[in-house]
């Protein structure tokens, strides 16, 4: 098992201290799959405080929770204490923070088998639910009943999905049915929550799974009832922004694309991307471009950089051939089609005697001929051609 040094001296400095301590989590699953963890957690018997008192480096990140964050030399390391799982009467906090003895009942309280397992540099792997076979058979299966742990935290029914996705699993089948009978109480979970995990379920190697929990009514209270060709995700890159975007095309019908900026706000979604997801479904109705100047002076709607996404939106979707337009692209990124990318400014105009209104007309004219011949953009060039439009 591959964990870092840095991890390892964090779990012996507990232990030398008279405790016991754990990798958990997501860094033991990645691990496992050969692939490099995020972050790591430790699971220990150890008190926050007094894990602080253990390090030089420390920050409270949780101590309600129970959790400290170990600054070492090469990664920060999330030291939590052992924890049981606790009531969560109003299916969003736990009604209280409840510890543990050992690691199993610390085990026990987390999500799917492949997520509750622990590794110990001299005791090697704690396994109670059969993580390591499931990870092996590309398995996703709840750590005990399925209905009961979903109850517990309706979250666990997108995050089902969303790990699917990610590893490219299949969900054994009683979590499957327990994902879809507990799916509508993913209402009562707090916005922030499910972005995050809707976000990472569209975003990976299964996306079609979203229908899973649609279908289910899963997302009714944020307007989402219904999606048509969720497989065509998969073929958009795997990306954030245009994931969003394309989920939201499959999901929503004309005149529902209306809803787009109520449904990411209800989701607390940030306004930047919600802006960039907003500009990427109006250009997916426009009409495409025709050549290279029209292409550049669409830019200043839709900035270069998000023009692939477009292209990939639109052939996908709309099943244009968008060949041309991807090879227009990177020559007209290059070139300048903004007034920030004149070689001269309201500044330099001002020298002419070109003032006031008069400013802003100049630079528009400046920049549609440069839009039409690049060359032109040299600072004497545009000089010249200025002192002609000057009334
Ligand atoms: P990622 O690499 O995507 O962060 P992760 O497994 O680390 O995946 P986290 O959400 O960071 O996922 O959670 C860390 C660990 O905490 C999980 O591996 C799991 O053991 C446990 N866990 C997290 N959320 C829940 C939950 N809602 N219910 C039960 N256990 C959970
Ligand atoms: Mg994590």
């Amino acid at each position: 098992m591959d964990i870092p040094q840095d991890v390892q001296q964090v779990i012996r400095t507990i232990e030398s201290a008279g405790y016991t301590a754990w990798a958990v989590g997501g860094c033991v699953r990645d691990s496992l799959l050969n692939k490099k963890p995020k972050d790591y957690d430790v699971a220990s018997s150890c008190p926050p405080e007094y894990v602080c008192r253990l390090f030089k480096k420390c920050a409270k990140t949780g101590i309600k929770y129970g959790t400290v964050t170990v600054i070492t030399d090469t990664v920060p390391v999330e030291v939590t204490v052992y924890r049981r799982e606790s009531g969560y009467s109003d299916r969003r906090h736990p009604d209280r923070i409840a510890f543990a003895e050992d690691i199993t009942t610390d085990l026990s309280r987390r999500d799917f088998t492949i997520n509750a397992m622990a590794w110990h540099p001299q005791r090697g792997l704690c396994d109670p639910f059969g993580g390591k076979g499931d990870i092996e058979n590309r398995v996703i299966r709840a750590a005990g009943d399925p209905n009961v742990r979903f109850d517990e935290d309706a979250l666990r029914v997108l995050r089902c999905l969303r790990f699917a996705s990610e590893l490219d699993f299949e969900v054994e089948s009683r979590t499957l049915d327990a994902v879809i009978k507990k799916a509508p109480a993913l209402a009562n979970i707090s916005a922030e929550r499910v972005r995050d995990e809707l976000v990472k379920l569209i975003s990976g190697s299964r996306p079609e799974l979203a229908e899973v929990i649609i279908k289910a009514g899963g997302l009714a209270h944020i307007g989402i009832e219904k999606i048509s060709n969720p497989k065509l995700l998969r073929r958009l890159p795997p990306a954030k922004l245009v994931r969003i975007a394309g989920f939201l095309w499959c999901c929503l019908d004309d005149r529902a694309r209306q809803t787009i900026k109520i449904i990411l706000s209800s989701l607390r979604v940030d306004n930047r991307t919600i802006f960039a997801v907003c500009s990427l479904m109006s250009e997916m109705t426009r009409p495409l471009p025709k050549n290279s100047v029209e292409l550049k002076k669409r830019f200043s709607h839709l900035p270069p950089q998000e023009w692939e996404n477009l292209l990939a939106l639109r052939s996908i979707f709309l099943k244009e051939d968008t060949h041309h337009i991807n090879e227009m692209l990177a020559q007209a990124k290059s070139e300048p089609w903004s007034r920030s990318m004149l070689a001269v400014s309201g500044h330099d105009l001002a020298k002419l005697g070109i003032e006031g209104r008069d400013t802003g007309r100049v630079l528009k004219k400046l920049l549609e001929k440069v839009i039409r011949e690049p060359e032109l953009n040299d600072r004497d060039t545009l000089m010249d051609i200025a002192a002609n439009l000057k009334s």
